[in-house]
């Protein structure tokens, strides 16, 4: 029987990743960050035996020594999928609030494992669209694994980089870059594959939410947008590419069960371009009682439509599909099952 670890196990995409990984016969420890949280991960899996599902506080990643412990289990560990990094754009320290969690953490867990959990097999992590995002890259050409964020260390801790998405872009790319380059100089007995997913938009476990001011950062413009936040004006897009958080989810599990295939490999992960005029319509189609608060009309749309011309890049996801058998799913399904979950929420 196989134990894997999972970090940040109360995020968005852990909490599906959990599910599905017990529901293909995994054990799984997984690491939050106090004791309340502990028993919400537990509590909202009422049927999964305790030996099936063990819950370990891990209360600062920024640590390298943080996962020392967490790592040593009893049966011992097999995998680890660290998930665990902060997203979110309202930054007031750089490298203490992006950087040291997000690099520190990776470095952490890699090293914890090669020091105190010999049995580990495979280590995944899940990095993001924005360690390959490339703000050179000629409008037309195509995103695929070989892209990277070069950014480098000086422009990550200026104070210009806590302003909007670019702390966070900067946050993942270091960190991806940091682990291979572990992999690079410490050959440890394990193999590495990274997930780039773009943003991940999708149901949430239910349960896993206590009201709606803790949906995660992707999930949040389709919460606003059935709100009515953006009644007088779309927002702008700000990201090119999306998936579903099912598939992307799945894309880790299969990379893990998959062993020595996946080993050195990165993979992008996305169903394709996406705009947010699109969200709109899927939300005014499929619920139509929401429709008087979503922006309507070209004037009020503008700012979420496309480039002139429609997508400004292409996408391979060919290496998804092929080694990891993905089947994305379509925006429509990925919106509609977002937002009936999110109504399951409280306020
Ligand atoms: P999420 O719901 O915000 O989950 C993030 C997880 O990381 C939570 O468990 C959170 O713990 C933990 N975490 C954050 N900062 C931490 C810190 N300083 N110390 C300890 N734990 C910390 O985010 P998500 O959307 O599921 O993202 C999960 C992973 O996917 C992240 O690595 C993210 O970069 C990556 N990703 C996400 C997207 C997307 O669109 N959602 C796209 C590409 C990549 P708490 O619950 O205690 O805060």
């Amino acid at each position: 029987m196989s134990q894997i670890l999972i970090t940040g196990g109360t995020g968005f995409l852990a909490s599906t990743l959990i599910d599905i990984l017990l529901s293909r016969g995994h054990n799984i420890i997984t690491t939050v960050r106090s004791a309340e949280k502990a028993s919400q991960v537990q509590s909202i899996r009422p049927d999964i035996p305790p030996h099936r599902l063990i819950i370990k506080i891990v209360p600062d990643i920024s640590l390298l020594s943080a996962f020392d412990s967490a790592v040593v289990n009893d049966p011992p560990l097999t995998g680890v999928i660290h998930t665990a990094s902060p997203f979110h754009y309202s930054i007031d320290n750089i490298k203490k609030d992006m950087l040291d969690p997000a690099v520190n953490g990776t470095i952490g867990i890699l090293s914890s494992v090669q020091k105190y959990a010999p049995t580990v097999k495979k280590v995944v992590i899940t990095s993001s669209f924005a360690a390959m995002w490339n703000p050179h890259k000629p409008a037309g050409s195509k995103y695929s694994e070989k892209d990277w964020n070069n950014v480098s260390w000086e422009e990550a801790v200026s104070p210009a980089n806590a302003q909007g998405q670019a702390g966070y872009r900067t946050s993942k790319a270091l960190a991806e870059r940091e682990a291979w380059g572990f992999m690079e100089r410490e050959k440890p007995s394990f193999g590495l594959t990274v997930m780039n997913p773009s943003l991940i938009f999708g149901p949430v476990v239910p349960g896993s939410l206590r009201n709606l001011g803790e949906v995660n950062t992707s999930n949040t413009r389709i919460r606003d947008f059935v709100a009515g936040k953006f009644r007088e004006k779309c927002p702008a897009t700000g990201s090119a590419f999306w998936v579903d958080v099912r598939d992307a989810a799945m894309a880790h599990a299969v990379a893990l069960e998959k062993g020595e295939v996946t080993d050195g490999k990165r993979y992008f992960l996305t169903a394709g371009a996406f705009c947010n005029r699109e969200i709109v319509e899927v939300l005014g189609e499929e619920f139509p009682e929401v429709k008087g608060g979503l922006p309507e009309g070209g004037e009020a749309l503008r700012d979420g439509e496309y480039p002139e011309g429609g997508p400004k890049y292409g996408f391979d996801n060919s290496a998804s599909v092929g080694d990891l058998g993905l089947v994305y799913r379509g925006l429509r399904e990925s919106v509609r099952d977002t937002v009936v979950t999110l109504r399951g929420v409280p306020e």
